[in-house]
């Protein structure tokens, strides 16, 4: 210390010290007391410590050559891509309504990680960060990976088995609703539509399928349609999942969209000036036609199916496709809703 030291600077100096002594500390005395299983507390144990071992770090340490994300081989995988910011991730919390919240954005791991676990979804937060990290690993040891359907599920049993062990203290969601895929009367068939953008403006696709009332895949449909911002495929879904029940015949549709403002826009008054009126229009046309058709909005838990193919679609540079058979990896999305699982939603 330069200059003339007096008591009240030695006071102050030795306050300072002890406050960064106390912070530093205090991230670990947090994680002792934290209510959550071992193997959780070990993955942010190594978070915490700046260890996580994602392949920037096994990089630094000669144990691979390659930086690059096992998930979307896109970027550097350092630890904020690894459980935040990949795609993969991005979409997990995304569904589980933690994008847009307070905090969510900036910070660092570890504050980041503290906040949102001493918020109301804590029980949710660690469940979705430790099957992240799994499906990472999965990815990264090219263990086979069970898909998303089982990854959210195992984060949702995992969220409520912690509530059920600790309870209140930290809330699994404030209320939650089950969401299925609904059968429909028998002489309608249903059109599930969906359309997927890697970014906004990004590579996009669109995707769809037509079933039976008992769930039956009919036919399906995969479009990628280059780059553009994440409303036209969504339209371009509706589109073309519309385009071909009429032509194969189908005269009573309901058609499934999750895309609340695709489906304002197609009832708007005022599209002349929009820049997709082109496609509102086609829609429009194709819904005067001779047929019963319905839209309706449909919740993204309950649309998995052209999800799936909208992702699909997106990864391939394929313009145009008809399925007649399932894709492989949609069969076990179609079997969950002919059985009628259900899926949780934060309302
Ligand atoms: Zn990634």
């Amino acid at each position: 210390m330069a200059g003339t030291y007096t008591p009240h600077l030695g006071y102050t100096w030795l306050l300072n010290k002890s406050r960064h002594m106390e912070d530093d500390t205090g991230k670990w005395h947090w994680l002792v007391k934290l209510k959550a299983i071992e193997k959780v507390k070990h993955l942010l144990w190594l978070i915490f410590h700046g260890c996580l071992p994602t392949n920037t770090l096994r990089f630094r340490r000669r144990l691979t050559d390659n930086q690059g994300c096992p998930r979307c081989q896109f970027a550097v995988e350092d630890t904020w891509h690894c459980i935040r910011d990949c795609r993969r991730a991005w979409e997990v919390w995304q569904e589980l309504g933690f994008v847009g919240t307070t905090n969510f954005l900036g910070g660092n791991t570890v504050d980041w990680i503290i906040q949102q676990v001493d918020s109301d979804q804590g029980h949710l937060f660690l469940s979705a960060l430790w099957w992240i990290w799994r499906q990472r690993n999965c990815f990264a040891f090219e263990n086979h990976y069970e898909g998303d359907v089982w990854s959210r599920r195992n984060i949702w049993r995992m969220a409520n088995d912690s509530h059920m062990a600790w309870g209140e203290d930290m809330k699994v969601t404030k209320e939650t609703i089950q969401i299925l895929w609904q059968r429909h009367p028998w002489d309608f068939v249903k059109i599930n539509v969906d359309g997927s953008s890697l970014g906004n403006p990004g590579r996009i696709g669109a995707g769809g399928l037509i079933r039976a009332s008992t769930g039956n895949f009919l036919v399906g449909f995969t479009i990628f349609a280059g780059v553009a911002c994440n409303l036209l495929p969504e339209l371009l879904a509706i589109a073309k999942g519309l385009k071909l029940a009429w032509d194969r015949g189908y005269r009573k549709i309901i058609c499934h969209s999750d895309s609340k403002d695709a489906l304002r826009l197609l009832s708007a008054n005022q599209v002349g000036f929009h820049k997709y009126r082109a496609l509102i229009f086609e829609i429009r046309e194709l819904l005067r036609r001779d047929w019963t058709v319905r839209i309706e909005h449909t919740f993204r838990e309950a649309n998995f199916c052209a999800d799936f193919m909208a992702k699909f679609a997106t990864s391939c540079d394929n313009g145009l496709m008809i399925w007649d058979e399932p894709p492989q990896g949609l069969q076990q999305l179609l079997l969950a809703d002919i059985m009628g699982i259900s899926f949780p939603r934060i309302v």
